[in-house]
């Protein structure tokens, strides 16, 4: 089974490389998925099969959250089915690029200066109002990032904040490895391409099971507990369209499983939803035609951003959402980043988006621009303008502050078509301290707990996914009562 699954997963780094991480074309297309429709026949001979059965635990979604609240659930005594839609498990937890936000880790505690919880509360919660769900967060960061290492998980590598792992490569990729072993190694009842359709309840409204789909038709599962984990809606433009409309008509570099499910089956139960308008977007995204993948390396690697009248109108330093916001306003909505070979060689990441043949290339700056379609003059403006900034250090336009380290004057020159991409979703199904979901009144859907992009939770990462998961499997095993 762990050989199965390791195969699966290695499918799905390979898959996701070629792709340029954007998940694997066969499933969907760019972001949405197309429903199998089960035939009335298929369900009846599934009926007539006794294909319906009874667990203590459903967990619907092998993300971050799903795959850490199985596990947790597991060591608690308790038996779990975790269903995954897609042939491969991860969801959008497989492409986080770098960061595990914490604060109380034991690599933190042992740093000097050391870096809690209460460290971490206060960076997060800023000057915003005391927030007893960030406080949560914070408060267990720490205890779910030691979880994950003594499983086996390399974070080892802590810049003062946050911690990544120990030589930077990408932290999905690592993290989903050793889930999946973890979830493999305990025997947990895992079903990929099997997909969760509709929750089902009784006559108080108590969630008692989830209904699924698989290709051989339509059961469901009758369980004491539902943990949803679904991840967010990234990749279901039509959701966008209706919750984060600002981000409209965008590619995502989320999983293409990232559809919302889990909202659309707790609404119907009468979930409450909060925060829905609130997303979490890329700012600097290639859209490959098949997905779209996040350049953040690029921006980072000293590129500059202009518009197509080959003007900077933005600082390409700092947190990405004024940069996708700065990018909504020039002239069709997207832009360019533009470097030399200095940033190219900076980066084997770089090397590995050239080689992908993602960037247009020329020996000097006024044939990138022709080959690009933007106002040549103005860009070998901009470009010579941009010398003053590497060689001062200042940048009196637009106050960039960081990641000037190409001096752009060392040829062949590099350019790339950007624009802001969906990328995670940040509102969701109103849940507890506890994880349960609630309804707009605030009470409780018995049953029922949702954990990670799925939920509410000011803001997405994958600790939050993490953290949550965790939670909710020891949530529920309090609850159903392990060995009863
Ligand atoms: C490009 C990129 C970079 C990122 N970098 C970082 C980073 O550096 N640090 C960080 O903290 N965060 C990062 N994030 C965000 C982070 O990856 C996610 O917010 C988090 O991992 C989400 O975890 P999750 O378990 O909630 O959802 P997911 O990991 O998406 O898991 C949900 C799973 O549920 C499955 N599913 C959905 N519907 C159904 C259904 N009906 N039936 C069965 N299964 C279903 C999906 O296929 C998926 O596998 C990044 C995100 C992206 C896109």
């Amino acid at each position: 089974m762990k050989k199965r699954w390791l195969a699966m997963f290695m499918a799905l780094v390979l898959l996701l490389t070629a792709a340029g991480c954007s998940q694997p074309a066969q499933e969907t297309g760019a972001g949405t998925e197309e429903q199998e429709t089960v035939s009335q026949a298929e369900t009846q001979q599934n009926e007539a099969d006794g294909r319906d059965e009874q667990t203590q635990v459903v967990i619907v979604g092998a993300g971050g959250a799903g795959m850490a609240a199985a596990i947790e659930a597991t060591d608690q005594g308790l038996e779990v089915i975790l269903l995954e839609k897609l042939s491969l498990i991860g969801g959008t937890t497989a492409m986080a690029s770098t960061a595990y936000n914490a604060g109380g880790m034991r690599l933190q505690l042992e740093a000097d200066p050391p870096y809690t919880a209460d460290d971490a509360y206060r960076d997060w919660v800023g000057d915003g109002e005391d927030d007893p769900f960030l406080r949560l967060l914070a408060d267990r960061s720490g205890a779910t990032g030691d979880w994950l290492v003594d499983m086996g998980a390399d974070l080892g590598q802590f810049n003062g904040k946050q911690v990544m792992t120990s030589d930077g490569s990408a932290l999905g990729n690592m993290l989903v490895t050793v889930l999946g072993d973890n979830v493999s190694s305990r025997d947990i009842d895992l079903r990929t391409e099997t997909r969760a359709t509709e929750l089902t309840v009784d006559e108080n409204g108590r969630v008692t099971g989830v209904q699924v789909e698989d290709k051989e038709g339509a059961y469901t599962i009758y369980a004491d507990a539902v943990i949803l984990a679904t991840g967010g809606f990234a990749s279901n433009p039509e959701m966008v369209d209706e919750y984060t409309p600002q981000w409209s008509g965008y590619p995502s570099t989320a999983s293409v499983g990232a559809t919302g499910d889990g909202i659309t089956m707790g609404l119907a139960v009468g979930a409450a939803l909060d925060d829905m308008d609130n997303a979490g977007p890329q700012s600097v995204a290639y859209d490959t035609g098949s997905g779209a993948v996040s350049l953040t390396n690029v921006r980072y690697n000293g590129a500059i951003l202009v518009n197509s009248d080959g003007v900077r109108f933005t600082s390409e330093s700092g947190p990405s959402m004024p940069i996708a916001t700065a990018i909504t306003e020039q002239e069709g909505g997207y832009a360019y980043l533009i470097f030399d070979q200095a940033s190219v060689d900076n980066a084997a990441l770089m090397q590995d988006y050239k080689d992908r043949g993602y960037f247009t290339e020329a020996e000097t700056v006024e044939e990138l621009a022709e080959a690009l379609e933007i106002n040549a003059e103005a860009l070998a403006q901009t470009v010579e303008n941009y010398h003053t900034v590497y060689d001062t250090g200042v940048d009196e336009e637009f106050g960039r502050n960081n990641h000037i380290f190409s001096r752009l004057d060392q040829a062949p020159y590099y350019g790339v078509k950007i624009s802001p991409a969906n990328q995670t979703t940040y509102g969701g199904l109103l849940i507890d301290l506890e994880t349960h979901v609630l309804r707009e009144d605030g009470t409780v859907i018995e049953g029922l707990y949702a954990a990670g992009e799925v939920a509410a939770c000011r803001g997405s990462g994958t600790s939050i996914a993490l953290v949550l998961g965790k939670l909710a499997g020891e949530v529920v095993a309090e609850e159903v009562g392990a060995g009863d």
